[in-house]
């Protein structure tokens, strides 16, 4: 089974990968601190531009990502829809037996019902 960074942190007290050596307090004060703040990657100033600029990147990135997911999921729905109008075209091909009232699909009911339904006369 495949434990989440997050449930295995409540289980176990610290992040996966860690293997349970103990934190330095200052390691904990800024791990929470990551956790909760805002700025988290930069709160004590000692990341360069460089590195500002590339983790804006990065997000400007994310962004790109997930419109292009979302892209993919509007192109996957329209799919779905228009096969379901393709699928009710094919469904409202029925036909209705004459002797026994039964509905069902113009082919199966030609092939299978009519010749055998038992209210034939
Ligand atoms: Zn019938």
């Amino acid at each position: 089974m495949k434990i989440s960074q997050e449930l295995w942190l409540k289980k176990n007290g610290h992040p996966k990968g860690m293997l349970g050596k103990s934190h330095s307090e200052e390691t904990k004060r800024k791990y929470s601190k990551s956790r909760s703040g805002e700025l988290h990657w930069n709160y004590d100033g000692s990341f360069s531009d460089e590195t500002r600029k590339r983790q804006s990147e990065s997000a400007k990135k994310r962004i790109e990502d997930s419109k292009e997911k979302q892209r993919l999921v509007e192109m996957s729905r329209d799919y779905h829809k228009n096969n379901d109008v393709w699928n009710k075209g094919i469904k409202e091909k029925t036909v209705k037996c004459p002797h026994c009232d039964k509905v069902g699909g113009n082919a199966i009911m030609k092939r299978w019902h009519f010749d055998n339904c038992k209210n034939k006369t």
